[in-house]
């Protein structure tokens, strides 16, 4: 009798992605397993998943999911952006072409970098997140992180070890109630952080995930390094502790280091400008929710970041000089006129650039100057929210 070597691995894999079962899977079959240490061109995906019974634990929890996932439809946070969208579900179909027509991306509007992804294929994305990635191959080492999450089912196997079904539907809750404070969400996200061995099991299948799409794996080191260095200005015990993805994801200098050994000799795209078409309509609206979060140290270092790439760049150079300007310390305030001025040469200067400079020009009581500044901004943004305050800052700069 011939003996099909596929058949049990895949039925053991819908059971449960859990290690041993997986560990079993691959003893089975003589395959290799989903993110075991194959070679990287021969790893099989799960089949796409289907929508376990409304009166099993799983089914119990996808519909808990589901509910979030309705409030997340609803929520005035989340990005309706068709550019956006079309992007995000582009870059899911090319990293898993058979199981895209299950996910579903939220991309939503919180400055911090995060990403989670629900059994039920809802995929959220923050804003903070999108703003921080340089590139589409950094972007997609962390869509292939969650997606390797899910893939292998951690999040369920995850959920169905916590006993308290009130903890969990309160975490769930946390997903799609966006207006809790982060620190709520850190605490509660911590509670749930995926263990070392789910981590590094979903390390290694984003890198798979992203390799096979053509990009170059590089990137998902270079993303993680990033993060830290931002995460590491604030001290990095409390890392995570606001919300990031630190709090689900424990950052480890093996995580680390493991991605770089996986990363070698890899080759492939960057996608740099097709990112940054994508988000264009929307990046300023980012760095503004980055500059009212008031971490002024991480965002200088997610500025310096930008600003080392691309010294030009009109809206990081109006936010490192609003950052500057509003802190004020030591020599803050040259440092803010000299990052606005810059910016108010370029092209495509923020409106809120003139009206930063007409603050510090004012500050500085150089009245021509000031008003100057003040009727461009006026000039430029004549609709702007606060116009009618700039006009009265006009009159009163009148000799
Ligand atoms: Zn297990
Ligand atoms: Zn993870």
């Amino acid at each position: 009798m011939m003996f099909d070597p596929r058949t049990p691995g895949r039925r053991a894999f819908l059971r449960s992605g859990c290690r041993h079962c997986m560990a079993l899977a691959a003893l089975a079959g003589g395959l290799p397993a989903l993110a075991g240490e194959a070679d990287d061109d021969q790893f099989e995906l799960p089949a796409r998943f289907k929508r376990p019974s409304a009166d099993s634990d799983e089914g119990g929890l996808w519909a808990m999911m589901d509910r979030e996932e309705q409030r997340i439809r609803r929520s005035p946070l989340t990005l309706r952006d068709a550019g956006l969208q079309d992007y995000l579900r582009g870059l899911i179909t090319r990293l898993v072409p058979e199981h895209a027509p299950d996910i579903r991306s939220y991309p939503v509007r919180m400055p911090l970098f995060n990403a989670m992804m629900a059994p039920n294929g809802m995929m959220i994305v923050w804003s903070g997140l999108l703003l921080r990635v340089e590139n589409e191959a950094q972007l997609a080492a962390i869509v292939g992180h969650e997606l390797g999450h899910y893939l292998e089912r951690h999040t369920v196997e995850q959920l169905r070890a916590q006993r308290d079904a009130a903890l969990v539907s309160q975490f769930v809750g946390l997903i799609g109630g966006l207006g809790a404070a982060a620190g709520q969400i850190g605490i509660m996200a911590g509670m749930f952080a995926y263990s070392r061995e789910h981590e590094a099991r979903a390390d290694r299948l984003g890198m798979r995930l992203m390799k096979h799409a053509g990009y170059d794996g590089h990137e998902a080191v270079a993303v993680w390094a990033n993060l830290l260095a931002e995460d590491r200005i604030t001290g990095g015990e409390d890392a995570g502790s606001r919300g990031d993805i630190f709090a689900t994801h424990p950052p480890t200098t093996e995580r680390r280091d493991e991605l770089r050994r996986m990363a070698e000799n890899s080759k492939g795209e960057l996608g740099a400008d097709s990112l940054r078409k994508a988000f264009a309509p929307l990046r300023f609206g980012w760095i503004q929710d980055e500059i009212k979060r008031g971490q002024y140290e991480e965002s200088l270092v997610l500025f310096d970041r930008i600003l080392k790439r691309d010294g030009q760049d009109a809206e990081a150079l109006y936010a490192r000089g609003e950052i500057y300007r509003l802190r004020d310390e030591g020599s803050d305030n040259m440092k803010a006129m000299d990052d606005l001025q810059h910016a108010s040469m370029q092209i495509k200067a923020p409106a809120e650039t003139f009206r930063s400079l007409g603050l510090l020009y004012q500050q500085r009581s150089d009245a021509p100057a000031a008003t100057a500044a003040f009727q461009k901004y006026l000039a430029v943004a004549p609709q702007a929210a606060d116009a009618g305050l700039v006009r009265g800052y006009l009159t009163d700069l009148k000799p």
